[in-house]
């Protein structure tokens, strides 16, 4: 998959597997004008992973994929092997910013309870370790994989947190209660790395669909059309998790309507 550039920066998709949803995930939608985002059985196919960058002296990533993990929905397990090929260890990560706590994002932070990237420090926000882990949110099993992690954890509190100098945290609620989105900034550009704000490129016109595992909806829709809007500024792309080919959409000047590419 091909890199993004931010700036002098380059952030690499690491690929872990495919998602596989229904047309109907999407409440509301009507695909007829957005048919080549369909497979030949009519299904969404997700890409799933994460991205790499460098930046200074830290390795970072941002989000953790789905894990060695098979069933209806997922086929992933091949993040490690991701970034093998762009030649890092697990152990070379000092740095992880998680999104949200779904299975599709923290899936490597741990392996049958232990530890996988045994060198970083992982940054996620406070409402939704609240959620998932306190409230069991998404129930034990993932509240117990989370807690054998937690010694590495470092919980975001607020908006706009400097996790290091080029990366901030911008609030994108909705999705989960603690949703984050993550700015890398470079010179003039921006980058905001939104996991799951956006699912698919059809939210980029069609902003009133709501994902079936949005928590809250309408919250959702108004974290998804401040980020549209953020991306109006000039030299800002966003870089949604699950776009195909994990690639970034930026909006193209265009008269009188909002035009958008991926890549
Ligand atoms: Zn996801």
């Amino acid at each position: 998959m091909q890199a993004v550039r931010v700036g002098d920066l380059t952030v690499h998709p690491l690929f872990d597997g495919t998602a596989f949803m229904q047309q109907q995930d999407w409440g509301g939608s009507d695909w007829g004008a957005h048919q080549h985002l369909l497979d030949a059985d009519g299904r969404v196919r997700l890409p799933i992973g994460g991205f790499l960058v460098r930046l200074g002296d830290h390795l970072v990533l941002l989000d953790a994929g789905v894990g060695d993990t098979q069933n209806e929905m997922y086929d992933g397990g091949l993040m490690l092997q991701s970034l093998a090929a762009l030649g890092f260890q697990p152990a070379d990560i000092d740095t992880i910013v998680i999104s949200h706590l779904h299975s599709d994002h923290m899936g490597w932070l741990e392996r049958d309870g232990q530890i996988v990237f045994p060198n970083a420090t992982v940054h996620v926000s406070a409402a939704d370790w609240q959620h998932f882990v306190h409230d069991l949110g998404d129930g034990r099993r993932r509240a117990n994989r989370l807690l054998a992690i937690e010694s590495q954890v470092q919980l975001i509190h607020g908006d706009d947190v400097t996790i290091l100098p080029g990366l901030t945290t911008r609030l994108t609620p909705g999705h989960t209660p603690g949703h984050t989105s993550m700015v890398l900034s470079d010179g003039d550009e921006r980058l905001i790395v939104l996991g799951d704000a956006l699912h698919c490129p059809a939210q980029l016109t069609e902003t009133e669909w709501e994902f079936v595992y949005d928590v809250d909806k309408a919250l959702a829709r108004q974290s998804r059309e401040a980020l549209l809007r953020a991306a109006e500024a000039p030299g800002t792309a966003l870089l949604p998790c699950h776009f195909p080919g994990m690639q970034a959409a930026r909006l193209v000047p265009a008269r009188g309507v909002r035009r958008w590419v991926l890549g």
